[in-house]
């Protein structure tokens, strides 16, 4: 029985790399080839359907039925053409993940035959049982009906499998009253506001564009394991994470991890999830080791904002299901290992017009400057207005353990611009002291006036939302989660303040150039959002304190920070721009709050039973060796305090244990609470201190009891063994 544990050690031998057949990857030739691209449905619609189409993904116009049905005709033919056999609409439930529900394209009818359905109604509109999906409270069960919608502006694609192939239709979720059940819904509403406060604004600037979308890409990162150990760890099967484990003797102390060459299994895992990847016309382009040992990275190059939230959660399913192919097992917990660095997603998030030109892209001359102030301005605005919203898009159990613990940015939400872009808001908001002698203003366009940057010549990793050359870089994100939200806020959030800056500006302008109403404008409104610049390092206690005393929000937990989504002005803030009322607002908070309770509980169960059914036998067992060690020695008339001294030190950690698990009864069957965040915030407050305990009782144990009594795969090998 003790002899099993062995068994571990040969897991990296399940791996046998493939022939050496020359297997070159042709990118373009695969690129989108399981992608119904825009492209290939032009080239099978009618072309007044498709006018119709490109009208409604271009400029967001609604789309008639007819359109839908040629559509529909053409999607199936495709579809069918590349061997798939059902549909289904694909969407994004609250619960982070996906959801899918399979018809088949073919119907069998009764004089024994089969006949093809799929019609533009069955493309437009699906409806999937609602009612296991989480509503917080916005459908009672007796409503259970719930509707997909087709989204347009986001390719159908074709998932693979060696046994079949299905079409799958990216979908919004609501419930029959509207009301949205899900991630698209309000991101596809917030990029409708974002495109008209921003065509609305670049009018300001003599700019007609078709339509303003924010672009985003992130970057995943992730770790790697056998998962032979995967299958001996109940805490990773239930909870993604190890929820006890020593700290090995090497972490990644050595640094010799980041960017290193990448082992070999690894890379044959890599080029075939990139191969799916681009099959689905994913445009990935980087990848390589990240700091921890085991720990990997890769990155897209940007797509439109809603585009690239469908590709994010495709990236991460591609990533789970090619590693187990080579017996590994994708983490994408936040904190899969204690005292290693965690795995964030970072957002790059920047705004685009239909004609390609990047709204915060720097540029070259002053009108692009002008341009360029305006649009970065705002988004510093809203990020000054609305720290708690960007916060909570981040707020979940996983993300607890990370963000703020000196390897991710810290819950104050601040803003890196770097050295020259600070200047140059020092410059404005001293009201055009620089003005140069031509008249021109602040320096725009005058020889006083640097080029901007088009790289700030520093990175600083430790800023949650840093500018990085042109676009905006979102670092909080946990790496399980989906980028949803984090979009959808600031799409609201800087929609707001472009809007409030257009009128700023019009205002202004009346009897002065643009050029000085301008001036005026960012003037006054850098002045407002100032304090949420900040340069230094953020790991520092120093921002803490001086956060604080700028008066910035420091919500360090989950609990801290859900309570704040219903607060009055974030409500009027959605509301007003029509991405989710009060009653979806309101269903948010109760499904996140919940979602914190069950991951913590299932945790706290997983840590109890591992105690409870693995380790405490094991040190039971050990105890019982060492005792008749101890005994026999002393018989022999030998010195016995060897023996002895370690028997002491397992026994104190099993006493240990077993307080804490008394402890953990004795809470847990007096906790009382008011309310779902009351219950989050006692979690929280009493039961995970104790699970702190219990781990350190078990990762105590773990350096003293015997290698081959010990039950689980130990950091060492999950880490180590590639
Ligand atoms: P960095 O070196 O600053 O991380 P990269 O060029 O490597 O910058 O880009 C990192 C990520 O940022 C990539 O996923 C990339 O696609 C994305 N990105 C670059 N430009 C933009 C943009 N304008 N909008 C959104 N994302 C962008
Ligand atoms: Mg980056």
């Amino acid at each position: 029985k003790v002899a099993q544990r062995y068994d571990n050690l040969a897991a990296a031998r399940n791996f046998k790399p493939g022939k050496a057949k020359n297997s070159t990857m042709d990118i373009p030739e695969i690129f989108g080839e399981n992608t119904l691209t825009l492209d290939k449905l032009e080239e099978r619609l009618p072309k007044a359907a498709w006018k119709d189409l490109q009208k409604t993904i271009d400029e967001g116009e609604s789309l008639n039925i007819d359109v839908a049905d040629a559509v529909a005709l053409a999607m199936k033919d495709w579809a069918t053409e590349k061997g798939a056999t059902h549909f289904t609409h694909w969407f994004q439930p609250l619960t982070g993940s996906t959801a899918e529900k399979h018809d088949s394209f073919i119907t069998p009818n009764q004089g024994g035959g089969a006949m093809a359905v799929f019609s533009g109604k069955d493309l437009i509109q699906g409806e999937p049982d609602a009612s296991s999906f989480p509503s917080g409270g916005l459908r009672p069960t007796f409503e259970a009906r719930g509707y997909t919608a087709w989204d347009p502006t986001s390719p159908a694609f074709l998932i693979e499998n060696q046994n079949g192939t299905y079409l799958c239709i990216p979908t919004a979720f609501a419930s029959w009253k509207g009301e949205a059940l899900d991630h698209k819904t309000p991101l596809l509403r917030s990029s409708d506001a974002l495109n008209k406060a921003a065509k609305a604004a670049l009018k300001l600037f003599g700019i007609e564009s078709k339509k303003v979308n924010s672009t985003v890409g992130c970057e995943q990162e992730y770790f790697l394991i056998d998962q032979e150990f995967v299958y001996r760890r109940p805490d990773i099967l239930t909870s993604g994470r190890t929820l006890v484990g020593a700290k090995p003797p090497r972490g990644q102390e050595l640094d010799d991890h980041y960017f290193g060459s990448i082992p070999e299994r690894v890379l044959s895992f890599m080029l075939e999830a990139e191969k799916e990847l681009y099959k689905l016309g994913i445009p990935v382009k980087t990848r390589h080791n990240e700091v921890a040992p085991s720990q990997y990275e890769l990155a897209p190059i940007f797509e439109m904002s809603n585009v690239a939230a469908d590709h994010q959660q495709l990236t991460m399913m591609v990533l789970k299901k090619v590693a187990k192919k080579y017996g590994l097992e994708c983490l994408l917990h936040e904190k899969p290992f204690d005292g290693l660095n965690g795995s964030g997603k970072h957002l790059n998030w920047s705004l685009s017009t239909a004609e390609g030109d990047n709204l915060l892209e720097p540029g070259e001359s002053p009108h692009e400057n002008m341009k360029f102030l305006f649009f970065f301005t705002a988004v510093l605005l809203g990020v000054y207005r609305h720290q708690d919203l960007l916060r909570i898009s981040v707020a979940h159990a996983g993300n607890d353990h990370r963000l703020g613990a000196n390897e991710a940015p810290p819950a104050i939400i601040s803003s890196f611009i770097g050295d020259q872009l600070n200047d140059i808001v020092e410059q404005l908001i001293s009201g055009g002291a620089k003005s140069s002698k031509q008249g021109g203003l602040l320096g725009l366009g005058s020889p006083v006036l640097p080029h901007l940057p088009k790289h700030a010549g520093d990175r600083n990793r430790t800023s949650p939302f840093a500018f990085t050359g042109n676009k905006f870089e979102f670092r909080a994100l946990g790496s399980n989660q989906s980028p949803s939200f984090p979009i959808v806020v600031l799409n609201t959030i800087v929609a707001e303040a472009i809007e409030d800056m257009t009128e700023d500006l019009n205002k202004a302008k009346k009897g002065d150039s643009i050029e000085k109403a301008l001036a005026k404008v960012l003037s006054n409104r850098l002045k407002e959002c100032k304090a949420v610049i900040f340069n230094g390092d953020g790991y520092s206690d120093e921002w803490q304190d001086e956060a604080k005393e700028r008066g910035l929000l420091n919500l360090k937990t989950t609990p801290d920070a859900l309570p704040y989504l219903t607060e009055k002005e974030n409500i009027s803030l959605f509301k007003k721009y029509k991405v989710l009322n009060k009653k979806e607002m309101l269903s948010r908070k109760e499904i996140w709050t919940e979602q914190y309770i069950t991951t913590r509980t299932i945790e706290v169960d997983t840590i109890e039973s591992i105690a409870k059914t693995m380790i405490y036998p094991a040190v039971v067992r050990y105890i019982g060796e060492l005792s008749k060690a101890v005994d026999q020695t002393k018989a022999l008339g030998l010195d016995h305090s060897g023996s002895l001294n370690m028997l002491n030190k397992v026994n104190d950690g099993l006493n240990r244990l077993n307080t804490a698990l008394e402890k953990l009864a004795e809470v847990q069957g007096k906790l009382s609470y008011k309310d779902t965040s009351d219950h989050a915030r006692k979690v929280e407050t009493d039961v995970l201190p104790i699970m702190k305990d219990i781990r350190d009782a078990i990762d105590f144990l773990e350096r003293y009891v015997a290698d081959d009594y010990w039950p689980l795969p130990v950091y060492r090998e999950m880490l180590f063994i590639k």
